[in-house]
């Protein structure tokens, strides 16, 4: 395992700054599920550290350590738990440390407990999951103030390269703080923002903060809903359009030609990544064949967080977003096999790979 306590925001190092959810997850296997006031015993309860922001920050720290000693990226979280939760300390607090999250951070809220995931396995349905989640402190106090939220990562040692979101906090926040780094509230602190729209917001995005965003990471599904979003039509009704039919290389362009973003990051699951830029190259990676998928919760996760490190390494050198075209098929690379490493263990914050642990 890596270090026992975060390290320091090293002002030599690129800064990544996840802005996210923090989950508790709670997982019960059963061989079925009760039915309406009945008790039933199950077969085990797991308790494990989750939520995207939570596991995408574990990845960005994890892809950072290119020795068990050495990390050459500083990451840091910031979102919120309840007060004094004993599962934060014992579970969410070490794991990220251990990765080299910095929490300084993370705030405690005195008006709602840590987000939880109560997911119900049922063993005869052939472990289909039913999952429950109470977002908890991710919705309440700072999480819903884009200016206490922007104070605290301006109190950072050093700006952020890199600023990470995704769709687990309150879409007002998020919208604020997408138009923030993306340069329409304040140009000068300007950060390159790697959006992963999971959840997308039911009532979608709007274009103004969308704009400019220079990496937007979504799997099939969040891309036809993203899609939609950004034609002005709501995000998942059953009315057929023709984008629903999209491949990914017809749904890619469409967010570099409205929204004027970069990169997109099309994920295929097993079938791997399709990727593209705003300044022309595009292909696709195929998925790492693997002999047995184990449990893929945090595989999204996982590419996240290893093609945000790269991308912090890559703006460090000072060149334009636009050159890093000619790397950006080998970070896809490496991230696609860091979650294929993550689909082949069980857990989320658990099963992402160290970088050292990747050759
Ligand atoms: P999840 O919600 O399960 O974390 P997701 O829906 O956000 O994932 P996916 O497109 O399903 O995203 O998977 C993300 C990435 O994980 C893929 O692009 C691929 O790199 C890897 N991956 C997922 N499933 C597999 C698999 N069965 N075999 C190999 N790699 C996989």
């Amino acid at each position: 395992m890596g270090i026992k306590t975060a390290p320091a925001i090293t002002p030599s190092n690129p800064h990544i700054c996840i802005i996210g959810s923090l989950n508790i997850d709670f997982v019960t296997s059963t061989p079925r599920c009760p039915g309406p006031g009945e008790t039933l015993t199950a077969t085990s309860l797991t308790v494990t550290a989750g939520g995207k922001g939570g596991n995408q920050a574990v990845a960005a720290g994890r892809a950072s350590f290119i020795s068990k000693e050495e990390h050459d990226v500083s990451v840091s979280m910031i979102g919120a738990v309840g007060a004094d939760d004993v599962y934060y300390t014992s579970l969410l607090k070490p794991g990220l440390e251990n990765s080299g999250v910095s929490t300084t951070d993370i705030g405690e809220s005195t008006e709602a407990q840590t987000g939880s995931a109560s997911i119900i396995v049922e063993d005869a349905a052939g472990g289909e999951n039913r999952i429950l989640v109470v977002p908890g402190a991710n919705h309440a106090g700072i999480m819903n103030d884009v200016t206490q939220i922007v104070a605290a990562v301006k109190s950072q040692k050093t700006s952020p390269a890199v600023v990470v979101l995704q769709g687990e906090i309150p879409r007002k926040t998020t919208l604020g703080l997408l138009e923030y780094f993306n340069g329409g509230l304040a140009a000068k602190d300007r950060a390159h923002v790697v959006f992963n729209p999971a959840p997308v917001f039911p009532e979608g995005i709007s274009l103004a903060a969308l704009k400019n965003t220079s990496v937007l990471i979504m799997n099939e599904t969040e891309a036809v809903q993203m899609s939609r979003s950004i034609a002005g039509l709501p995000v998942s009704e059953g009315q057929s359009t023709e984008l629903n039919y999209l491949q990914p290389e017809d749904l890619a362009p469409r967010f570099h030609e409205v929204a004027h973003v970069q990169i997109v990051l099309i994920t295929l699951g097993a079938k791997g990544v399709y990727f593209s830029t705003r300044s022309g190259r595009a292909g696709s990676v195929e998925g790492v064949k693997v002999a047995k998928v184990v449990d893929t919760t945090a595989a999204g996760d996982t590419f996240v967080g290893y093609f945000s490190t790269a991308l912090a390494r890559f703006i460090a050198t000072g060149a334009a977003l636009e050159a890093f075209d000619r790397e950006i098929e080998d970070a896809v690379k490496k991230a696609n096999a860091a979650a294929a490493k993550c689909v082949q263990r069980r857990g989320a914050m658990q099963s992402i790979p160290f970088a050292y642990d990747m050759e």
